[in-house]
């Protein structure tokens, strides 16, 4: 191998969104037990971070109202981590009766998709979770922070990288565990990546921070190879690329965690996952969607 692949990182972790992400987007309801069946199916792929569900209130995604059932259903694997996104303090209460060991809070570098998607500044964002992240530290729970918008958003255009870099500054100073740098329409260039990584790189912690990538151009692998090179070393994937883009009807959504664990494959780069495994429990939860 030569210079250039020897510099990558040697292992990955591919944090698998689908669950969550993925059929949040999807308009079809889909039963709790399949919803069950599909992250349990994941875990057997070898996947070691699933992102099971989310404590949103029930009227806002009725997709996710059942929670509560999803992760009681759930095969707790060991060595495998099941975080839930959680809006607010109420939605970590409702999680915290679960069990959970792990959870994921949002904001966005952008204020008007922050006010488009939670009517909430930035500003206001950080003081709904903050409460979340302090009773996460209270029961030694693993918290992770998405910055919707990262690059590019679909009203205020491009972001300016200090913004992004800004916004994951404040949470890392919250005490989050990690930050996922998301490009949430899939607009971001290798240059928009290059832009954002380079001040990360200057100004955060490296190794603490996570890409969640949109596929919606073709663009995401590029930009993996790119986070690659800035040494990150965990990456987000949607099994099958479920979710579709809300922004943009009929493109691509999260990047297909099969398709990225493709990319690792060949670069060498070792991730335990099976990625045929991975499309088939994909293919599966699209069957129980009709
Ligand atoms: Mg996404």
């Amino acid at each position: 191998m030569s210079q250039f692949l020897q510099a990558l990182p040697q292992q990955v972790t591919v944090f698998e969104v689908g669950p969550r992400d993925g059929l949040q987007n999807e308009a079809a309801l889909i039963p709790s037990t399949a919803k069950i069946a599909f992250v349990n199916e994941l875990a057997d792929a070898g996947l070691k971070w699933i992102e099971a569900t989310s404590f949103v209130h029930p009227k806002a995604v009725p997709q996710l109202a059942d929670a509560g059932d999803v992760m009681a259903g759930i095969d707790r694997r060991p060595g495998v981590r099941y975080p839930v996104l959680v809006p607010n303090e109420r939605g970590m209460e409702r999680a915290l009766e679960t069990g959970v060991d792990a959870v994921c809070v949002f904001t966005a570098a952008s204020e008007e998709f922050s006010q488009a998607n939670v009517r909430a500044t930035i500003d206001e964002t950080f003081e709904r979770f903050a409460p979340v992240v302090a009773l996460a530290h209270a029961h030694d729970i693993w918290v992770r922070g998405y910055v919707s918008m990262a690059f590019h958003c679909p009203y205020e255009g491009r972001i300016a990288p200090e913004k992004a870099v800004e916004v994951s500054a404040r949470l890392l100073d919250l005490g989050v565990n990690e930050v996922a740098i998301s490009d949430t329409v899939g607009l971001a260039t290798p240059l928009d990546m290059d832009a954002v990584l380079a001040l990360a790189a200057d100004q955060l912690p490296v190794e603490k921070l996570a890409l969640h990538l949109h596929d919606t151009f073709d663009l995401a692998l590029p930009n993996v190879m790119l986070g690659l090179e800035a040494g990150i070393t965990v990456f987000d994937g949607a099994a099958g690329g479920l979710g579709g883009c809300p922004f943009a009807p009929g493109a691509p959504g999260n990047l297909a965690t099969e398709k990225l664990v493709r990319l690792l494959d060949g670069l060498g780069i070792e991730t335990g996952i099976d990625g045929d495994k991975v499309a088939a429990a994909a293919e599966r939860i699209r069957a129980a969607m009709q």
